[in-house]
């Protein structure tokens, strides 16, 4: 089955230990879809201004990634920058520019309204709830926001949040987003918030998926050399969507076997620059990661 995404696509300016990136091509959406186009067809409902390459995106439609609801209107498209400590967990934003963001009003298609899963990326929860708006009983909402929203528009994201069904978050946010240090607390608050589940991302520490009463956490796969984590999260939300699109298996056990995805294509996207490595990525790679993975998580 085929999945909605609705997020920003971005030109990147961004800084690690390894060297900086200037105005590369970026975007949640850009991310989840690279990821999520290994496992089933995907959808993008984004804007973007009238400086961005369209063809830069050509490797998407060449993997089933429909294009066709990029709007591309008068302006810039939205800039984020970004630089990492030392650690390469943690990130400072240096800038975020909305542009042509500001005055998006994002229209579904009839075809965009069926799709039976949908990932609201990391986007002003207005517009996500807009989208949510417009669709038609869909199977799976997954969800990711950032602090940039939870502070800014909280009310719009505490709206949106009554209608998903999985929140994927990182540890800051989801201790933002309820002001309670203790993750499994705030997990337990976030799931009172109307989610069926959530997803706690927690850099290379790993993930943890947290159902009602239960826990179940896979560490991140172990990168040598991590180039740039920017992406991580929307990457994670790629393999874990796209899975469970692709298996139809939403149930707790569909879940987790989607959080081993998620981390798979976390892992690739963190070897390079903006999108290079998944734009470089095989379905043999991939699988290749995949058993060697759940060969260090087995007993
Ligand atoms: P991640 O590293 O997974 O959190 O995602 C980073 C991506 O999110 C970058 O490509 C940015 O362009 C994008 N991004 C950063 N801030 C925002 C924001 N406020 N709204 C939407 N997308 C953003």
């Amino acid at each position: 089955m085929s999945i909605l995404v609705v997020g920003s696509v971005a030109f990147d300016s961004v800084k690690t230990p390894y060297g900086e990136a200037e105005e590369s091509i970026g975007g949640s959406a850009i991310y989840f879809s690279a990821a999520a186009s290994f496992y089933t067809p995907v959808d993008i409902v984004a804007v973007v201004g009238r400086d961005f390459p369209r063809e830069s995106l050509q490797f998407l439609s060449e993997r089933h990634v429909d294009l066709s609801g990029l709007e591309v209107a008068d302006g810039q498209t939205f800039r984020w920058a970004g630089e990492y400590e030392p650690n390469m967990n943690d990130r400072q934003t240096l800038d975020t520019q909305l542009n042509v963001f500001a005055d998006f009003h994002p229209n579904l298609t009839d075809r965009h309204r069926e799709q039976p899963f949908v990932f609201l990326a990391n986007i002003d929860p207005e517009l996500q709830g807009s989208v949510l708006h417009q669709t038609i009983h869909p199977k799976l909402i997954v969800c990711d926001t950032m602090d940039f929203w939870i502070s800014g528009k909280r009310e719009a994201l505490l709206e949106t949040l009554t209608k998903v069904d999985v929140l994927i978050i990182n540890d800051s946010e989801a201790r933002e987003l309820v002001d309670d240090y203790n993750l499994a607390r705030a997990a337990n608050q976030i799931l009172g918030l109307g989610p069926r589940a959530v997803v706690i991302k927690r850099g290379e520490h790993g993930a943890t998926l947290i159902t009602n009463g239960n826990y179940f956490s896979v560490p991140a796969f172990p990168v040598l050399t991590v180039i740039d984590p920017t992406g991580a999260g929307d990457s994670f939300a790629g393999g874990f969507v796209g899975y469970l699109a692709k298996s139809q298996d939403t149930s707790d056990t569909g879940l987790k076997n989607a959080m081993v995805h998620g981390s798979v294509m976390a892992s690739f996207n963190v070897e390079d620059f903006s999108i290079r490595r998944l734009e470089s990525l095989t379905q043999h790679e991939i699988d290749l990661r995949y058993e060697r993975f759940i060969d260090m998580l087995t007993l």
